[in-house]
């Protein structure tokens, strides 16, 4: 028999899985893709100040929210690294990436997929995990490094990086307002990404209907959801269905063929 496809993303926050690549992962699941998440926080600080529960209610809730959508999504394991939500670019960094190495090797996926290095808009946790997991992924293919679980090397075929589009932020700022972010006194303002540097569409748009309702399992981060679905039933294509992602490296294919599948090259 032969090995199994496998898929595993690296992410930050319990809804990123979702927001980012719902319709990928629901789409790989249904093709028979074994797909996995590992998430770095649990959320806690993604609460009102005015009444936040303290961080353990928080990551109680956000936990299950995400648990929920996994299931929906067809996500086989969730891992969670137990970092704080808004530390992880504090995190001890050797540790960090140790345990990111333990589960890849464990987990043995052809393919990653991580933030890209904006970390999309920004968000220090995003970045952080982006760099975590690159750096975890030339440990993991190490035949000298020792992962806290002493597992054998695994060498990952591909990594892509999670894009926003400059037509999706477009579209997210239309319906939202600015995709501006503040870290140390300054804007971090979105990045979308120019047509010509996308390496990889994956359409999902099929299975939009169950990444939604993957979305409506994070209620507490959507204060308004009938404004949401309204947004959503309008422009499913781009805002859940379609997702672009560029091939940051791959051990099996190359050049500037516009790619359709993050499997090219293994099947
Ligand atoms: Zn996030």
């Amino acid at each position: 028999m032969s090995t199994p496809l496998k898929l595993l993303c690296i992410l930050a926050h319990p809804d990123d899985e979702t927001f980012g690549t719902g319709s990928t992962l629901a789409k790989y699941h249904r093709e028979g893709v074994e797909t996995y998440l590992i998430t770095a926080t649990r959320g806690e600080r993604g609460w009102p100040a005015a009444t936040h529960p303290g961080f353990a209610e928080v990551a109680r809730i956000r936990t299950k929210e995400l648990e929920d959508a996994a299931a929906i999504l067809g996500i086989r394991q969730v891992t969670f690294l137990n970092y704080i939500d808004g530390d992880l670019d504090q995190a001890n960094r050797d540790e960090a990436i140790a345990q990111i190495v333990a589960e890849v090797r464990r987990v043995r996926p052809q393919v990653v997929i991580t933030f890209d290095p904006f970390g999309n808009y920004g968000h220090p946790d995003h970045i952080a995990i982006s760099q975590f997991t690159q750096a975890a992924l030339i440990l993991a293919a190490a035949a000298d490094y020792t992962d806290p679980a002493a597992l054998p090397p695994h060498q990952v075929a591909k990594l892509y990086y999670l894009t926003d589009s400059l037509p999706l932020k477009k579209l997210y700022q239309q319906i939202f307002g600015p995709l501006n972010f503040l870290v140390d006194d300054v804007i971090r303002e979105a990045v979308g990404w120019p047509d010509w540097a996308i390496t990889t569409r994956i359409d999902g748009d099929e299975h939009w209907e169950r990444v939604w309702w993957a979305v409506a399992c994070h209620s507490s981060q959507l204060p308004d959801l009938a404004k949401m679905e309204q947004a959503v039933r309008e422009h499913h294509t781009l805002l859940l269905g379609q997702r672009t992602y560029y091939r940051a490296y791959s051990l099996v294919n190359s050049g500037r063929e516009p790619e359709t599948d993050l499997f090219v090259g293994l099947r």
